[in-house]
Formats: C-alpha cells, structure tokens, sequence
C-alpha cells in the first residue's frame, strides 16, 4: 500500500492537507466540524511559510492538496517529565530486582563511577535524538543534582538546551533528596538552578530512603526548598510520594506549604502514587488542598506500573497510579509523561509520547470517552512549561505536527505508529531513530 512520504510534502512554502482528523480538544478557536464518537473532527488544515494557516471544514483545500485519506493529526508532543541525565545506562546498571530501592541505589553507584560530562552528554543527546523523531517538541528534564553532580551536569543540560533550540524546547529542574538541602550545597544549588534558568526541584524523600511516613523535619526541609526558590524566583517541580506507602503524604503538605508562603511561581508535582491508596476522606482533603494551591500534577504510568506493586513472585495487585480521574474533576491541570527511559527506574521505553498515550489510555482508562484527555500529552503540559504555541492547532503556530495512517482512536491505539510523518515547521523531518549501538562503547556492551 502507498503510504504518505516524504516526496509529498518536500519543501513546499504553500499546500494543504486535506482530509484530516484531529482531536476537537486540540483545535483552537471554532471547529470547522462536529466531533464524532473519538472527539475526532474531520478537517482540511493550511500551512503557509511553516505555519499553520486555517483548519478548515473538509473540502475546503483545493485541488493538489496532501491527501491525509482520513488520517490522524496532532500537534507535535510535549513530554513534561523526564530524566534524560540518567537513560539508557541499563545495560551497564541493570536494576537487580526491579524495585525503587533497588533502581535508586542501582543509579547512585552507576552516577558516582560514570556520570562524567561527556557520558551524561552523549546519553542526553541519544534521548533527545529519540525524541525529535516521534515528533516530541518540547521536554523538561530533571537533572540530578547530589553533590558533586550539579556541577558536572548543569553545564551539560546548559549546552544541550542550546544546542536543540529551535527544534527542542528543553527545560531543566534539579532533583535532589530533600535531606541534601539542609546542607550548604542546597544554596549553592539553587544558585546553579537561577543561573541556568531552570526550575527548583526535590525528591520528597530523605538520601537512600524511599518514600514512606514524612520524616522527622519534613516541613522545615520542605519550607528550606520553598524558600531557595522563591528568593531566586523559581518555579518548582517535586517527585512526591512514589510508592504505595499511606505514611507518604507529602502532597497535601506541600499544598499547604505554597499557600501559607504565598508561592507565586508555577509549581508542578509528579507521581502522587501513594493518594490512590489513601482514605476518601484524605482524598476529598487533599484535592482540595492541591486545587486551591494551584499546583499542576504530572503521572508517569508507564515507570509506575514497573516500580509500584513489584515484590519477587507475587503478582501486582495495583497500576501504580495516581487518582488522575479525581484530579482532572477538580480541575486539577494533569499532565502524562515518560518518566526515565533504558535506565534502572524504568527498564524499557523510547521518548515516545505516541507510546505513552497508548499505554496510559489503557492502565488508566482514559476512554469512552476520551474526552479531553488527549490534551495531557500536548497543551496542559506545554501550558505548565509555558509554551503557549505548542500542543495544539493554533492558527499562526508553526505546524509542527504528528501525521499518522491511522484514522481513528482505535486505530491509533492498536498499532505502533512507527510509519508517522513528523512535521517541523510544515517539513517532512527524518524520522529514523538513532541505532543503540552508538552508545555501545560508553555502555560497554558486547559487541
Ligand atoms: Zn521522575
């Protein structure tokens, strides 16, 4: 069968697509039709020097257009949570058992013996190299940050970000245990932070802990944190509650703490995994507390169904997940991410956020309907990073876009669209993914 290639769509300043689908929640401004079942609207879509330039009803383009034949269109992705820092290091630093522990102590001898510049450099690189060719636009990575590692991996993410402007938005956030900011390297890292325009950001958890009950001094170290940032005028963005433990509640504590300093930054929270293992009362109490406080949740369903629940030879009995249902009905801005990548939080993935819809349509049901939960891969988490032209159809937006065979939802979520067509400002990118065995002498696999 013929697919859409390159050919079709090579260097031309003015054409059409025609017959396209796009989701009704992605579109701004007045849909040219009525969504179906999916929340699909058939459309034509004008691009014009690299921009979007109308969506029109179907039939509207004029003879010569590109004929979509019904396929899907989106905008290009925007992947909110990684830890581009620490992928692909699995085959030299498996995780012995699959475990947080086991992946957090795993990490900690693999970065103390490895983390040179160059070594995080060219995995970052091979991350986002993955990412640029399933169509991902903009990501925000966390940077660990533990003594002596914000000095060598700063000026890493300082480069990279240079390096991929323009075809990448990248943003950093600092991640640290919350113990290691009581120390005299928590000013200095959040002065590393402010200087690099990146975003302030903990681990809730004490250095080689895991995350269970607050320990003794959570809310004076969490006030520490709040405090380096705003001085400094940073956002922030936590790992908070990553386990099943219901002695982890630092997510209602950190609502608290934003509205008794009066935070005025942006403030993003990701995992929450232990709330859906928590009362309803506590429940009701904390979305309540994290709504007022304006705080923006991130999950990570594809690391947290690998991570939560996992003990050696007894099956899991929960996703892992956070309540993102619950959330999103208290207008809660949720978003989806990939979390790590290749590395021993995560023992798989490939920047792919077309991956991560699919999966996280199934752990979490996001169906029937789909509602408007498409915009947790594109225009909440572009909205948290503060990119107001990215994640969807905007008129006078650059089309960078994501086209697929695919016509339908169902379509979509069934099959890997390895065949899509990525679009960068209205060019056919190259969409080949970087081969593994260029990092073969940096992972000393066999050859
Ligand atoms: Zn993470």
């Amino acid at each position: 069968m013929k697919r859409l290639g390159f050919a079709d769509i090579a260097d031309r300043p003015h054409y059409w697509l025609a017959d396209a689908r796009a989701q009704a929640c992605l579109i701004e401004g007045s849909l040219p039709g009525t969504p179906d079942f999916e929340g699909l609207v058939r459309c034509d879509i004008e691009i014009r020097d690299g921009r979007i330039a109308a969506t029109a009803p179907l039939g509207t383009a004029p003879a010569g257009a590109v004929d979509l034949r019904g396929g899907l269109v989106w905008p290009g992705f925007v992947d909110v949570h990684t830890h581009l820092d620490k992928g692909h290091i699995w085959p030299r630093s498996p995780n012995p058992d699959g475990s947080f522990l086991g992946a957090a102590g795993t990490t900690l001898s693999d970065r103390s013996a490895r983390w040179t510049a160059d070594d995080v450099h060219r995995r970052m690189e091979f991350g986002l190299e993955c990412a640029w060719a399933q169509g991902t636009v903009a990501v925000r990575t966390h940077v660990d940050s533990l003594a002596p590692q914000a000095e060598i991996s700063w000026p890493v993410f300082k480069a990279m970000r240079d390096a991929w402007a323009g075809r990448i938005e990248l943003q950093g956030t600092s991640l640290m245990p919350m113990d290691a900011f009581a120390e005299a390297q928590g000013d200095r890292l959040a002065d590393i932070v402010a200087d690099a325009g990146g975003i302030l950001g903990c681990g809730t958890r004490l250095n080689g802990g895991a995350h269970e009950a607050l320990p003794p001094g959570f809310r004076e170290l969490l006030e520490r944190i709040f405090r380096l940032a705003m001085d400094r005028g940073l956002d922030m963005d936590l790992h908070v509650d990553e386990s099943g433990d219901l002695g982890a509640k630092a997510l209602i504590e950190i609502a608290h703490m934003a509205e008794r300093l009066g935070f005025k930054g942006r403030l993003q929270c990701g995992h929450c995994c232990s709330l859906a293992m928590q009362p309803d009362e506590f429940v009701t109490e904390t979305l309540r507390a994290v709504a007022q406080a304006g705080i923006a949740i991130v999950s990570l369903p594809m690391c947290n169904m690998y991570l939560q629940g996992r003990s050696t030879g007894r099956t899991p009995r929960w996703r892992g997940i956070t309540l993102l249902h619950e959330l999103r009905s208290e207008g809660i801005p949720v978003s989806i991410a990939s979390d790590n990548c290749r590395d021993p939080f995560y023992a798989f993935g490939d920047h792919d956020m077309l991956e991560v819809m699919t999966q996280a349509t199934r752990i979490a049901h996001l169906d029937h309907p789909f509602g408007d939960w498409p915009t947790s891969f594109t225009s909440v988490p572009a909205e948290v990073m503060g990119l107001a032209d990215h994640g969807r159809l905007k008129l006078g937006a650059p089309a960078d876009l994501v086209l697929l065979s695919a016509r339908f939802m169902s379509e979509m979520l069934s099959r890997s669209q390895a065949d899509r067509i990525v679009l960068r400002g209205g060019r056919a990118i190259d969409t080949s993914l970087p081969d593994y065995r260029e990092l073969d002498g940096l992972l000393g696999a066999p050859a």
